[in-house]
């Protein structure tokens, strides 16, 4: 069975939710950033499955482009001082809303892109918790 699983996140400065239910990828809610890298500024949507890296957004990026993500509410900036293990560049934060912390390398097109837990195995029995998964 392919069990999809869909991450729900918020701000970690504001606590809002970052989903946008609205316009779905894949038929799951997207998370919907504002991004800004050069003098350009404009939205990208994450695909919310753990292990999918669709995206989408009104801007086209450049491969290898660190991007800036910044929550559409509070207008804080996600990415942290954390650098990449792969690429060096910024590591974006975000608080899943069951509790535990997604981790995106903010360059376009690195492998560490997209989502990762910072706890697995943790996030994975609260999933159990939560859906009976
Ligand atoms: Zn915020
Ligand atoms: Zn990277």
């Amino acid at each position: 069975m392919d069990t999809k699983v869909n991450l729900n996140v918020k701000c970690p400065k504001c606590g809002k939710s970052l989903m946008d239910h609205k316009q779905l990828t894949l038929g799951m809610p997207s998370i919907l950033l504002n991004i800004k890298f050069d003098d350009v500024s404009g939205q990208i949507r994450l695909c919310s499955v753990y292990g999918c890296y669709e995206h989408t957004g009104n801007v086209k990026i450049p491969n290898e482009k660190i991007v800036k993500f910044y929550c559409p509410h509070c207008d804080a900036l996600l990415n942290t001082d954390i650098k990449c293990k792969t690429c060096d560049a910024p590591i974006v934060k975000f608080n899943i809303e069951i509790g535990g912390i997604v981790s995106i390398c903010s360059r376009m097109g690195c492998t560490n892109h997209y989502v990762m837990f910072e706890n697995l195995h943790d996030v994975i029995r609260k999933f159990h918790d939560e859906y009976g998964i």
